[in-house]
């Protein structure tokens, strides 16, 4: 029949007439209070207690009330109205569905062994611990408690009714506030949000333009890279003639069957020959790379036999290497065979050998080959003066030369590189540079073994 709580309840009382509503909701208030919850919390408990009980003695039988305070885990008040008379599925359930609002949680059991009420509400953690001693402070406390009349238990629901109606309207005002400034944040945000677009409008508008002038820009680039193609094709084959004839004869006058010439101007024909010897070099370089810009080099595909490669560039290149301080080696290629054009390979090597041969005072010069991956790589590797780190790059510009480098023999034009870059991009690869000034330079060569 009683509620088996886990502590000896803080109080008890029964329901029998109309007038007890008021007495039980003061003395829920009271226990309320006494447990620590705060003033609302007491009257919504109060208001609970009191509905439940109108509800129950609306039934016709008398109820017990017992409350209790549960001190450990999460504290606790518990009330639990009992009334184990009643005939049972009196159905009041839906007519206490509001009144559950007002507590943590509340259970209806409405069944055949009667009807029993238990609601109960967390306390604050402000609250005074519930120690044994405390609990019955409280318990003789309630016991001291003499219930009010009907008209004072009116007078504090009218100062409660006030005090919530104060809270209402100043929940109101407060609402009122938030949604003034909310509407005023979203102006703000809406702004932004305009601006912000009205920005990136103007950006991308300003970023298409870009892209047109850009597009416009490398059309008219390509225009010109032609143009000057063509212009030094033309020019360099225009030129070869003349300096061909120059050459031949400058050599006419030397030759022993013409006559004498006196020291004086066997040393002007040299120096005509040897400037004119110079300019066919620049002309034939410049119409090489001409050719190889404007994409008028076809590349020839074969297997080409690397060990022939290889013995042939030792062949001619070693009476360039006439230095006794450094060596010239040609290591055996590793693979045998690779896919491309054999004159083009040729003469990217031979360029690569005759640099390395001409910026090496001393030490080794050395090509040799490996596969890397579907790839193979030839390297021509030199002792000699070495590229500073930031010109490794401008050295494959056309007419370039590192300032103060000095060349062992001939004075170069400058487009050796960039002709090699060229085709060996032509051959399907790419030509890169490793260099430390003082020590030495290695170019790489990068070809596919089959390219498609
Ligand atoms: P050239 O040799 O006719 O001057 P290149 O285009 O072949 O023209 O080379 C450009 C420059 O790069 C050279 O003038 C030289 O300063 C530098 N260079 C090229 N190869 C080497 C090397 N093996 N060692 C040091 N410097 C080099």
């Amino acid at each position: 029949m009683t509620e088996p709580a886990r502590t000896e309840p803080l109080m008890r009382m029964r329901l029998r007439v109309e007038q007890d509503i008021f007495v039980v909701r003061q003395l829920g208030r009271e226990v309320a209070r006494a447990v620590g919850l705060d003033q609302q919390d007491q009257t919504r408990l109060a208001t609970a207690l009191s509905e439940v009980a109108r509800v129950m003695l609306a039934t016709g039988t008398a109820a017990d009330v017992a409350f209790s305070a549960e001190p450990n885990g999460v504290p606790m008040l518990r009330v639990v109205v009992e009334n184990p008379l009643s005939a049972g599925g009196a159905g009041l359930e839906p007519q206490l569905a509001l009144v559950g609002r007002l507590v943590d949680t509340m259970e209806v059991g409405d069944g055949e062994t009667g009807t029993v009420v238990r609601m109960a509400r967390r306390l604050p953690a402000s609250a005074p611990r519930l120690t044994p001693e405390r609990m019955d402070e409280i318990r003789a406390g309630l016991a001291r408690h003499v219930p009010g009349t009907p008209l004072d238990e009116l007078n504090v629901q009218n100062q409660q009714l006030i005090a919530a109606l104060d809270e209402v309207r100043a929940q109101r005002d407060d609402l009122a506030r938030l949604n003034a400034e909310l509407e005023e944040t979203n102006r703000g945000v809406m702004a932004l949000y305009h601006q912000l677009s009205d920005e990136l409008e103007e950006t991308n508008r300003g970023v298409v333009a870009l892209y047109a002038e850009l597009d416009e820009k490398s059309v008219q680039l390509r225009a010109a890279s032609e143009a000057k193609s063509r212009f030094l094709a033309n020019v360099s084959h225009e030129l070869r003639a003349p300096v061909t004839a120059i050459i031949g004869l400058a050599r006419l006058l030397g030759d022993a069957s013409s006559e004498p010439l006196s020291t004086e101007q066997h040393r002007q024909v040299d120096l005509i020959s040897g400037s004119a010897a110079d300019l066919l070099t620049l002309v034939n370089d410049l119409l090489d790379l001409a050719k190889a810009e404007a994409g008028r080099v076809e590349p020839e595909w074969s297997e080409v036999d690397l060990r022939a490669v290889f013995g042939q560039l030792r062949g001619t290149l070693r009476p360039l290497a006439t230095r006794p301080e450094v060596d010239f080696v040609v290591d055996e290629p590793s693979v045998a065979t690779v896919r491309t054009d054999e004159v083009l390979l040729t003469r990217v090597l031979r360029n690569l050998l005759t640099n390395a041969i001409k910026f090496t005072a001393e030490g080794s010069v050395r090509m040799s080959m490996r596969r890397v991956d579907d790839d193979v790589e030839f390297t021509v590797a030199d002792t000699g003066t070495g590229i500073p780190p930031e010109l490794h790059e401008r050295i494959f510009e056309e007419f370039y030369q590192v300032p103060g480098s000095q060349s062992i023999s001939g004075k170069g034009t400058g487009l050796g590189l960039p002709y090699a870059r060229r085709l060996v991009g032509i051959l399907g690869g790419g030509l890169r540079v490793e260099s430390t000034p003082g020590q030495g330079s290695t170019f790489t060569v990068r070809l596919p073994v089959a390219p498609s």
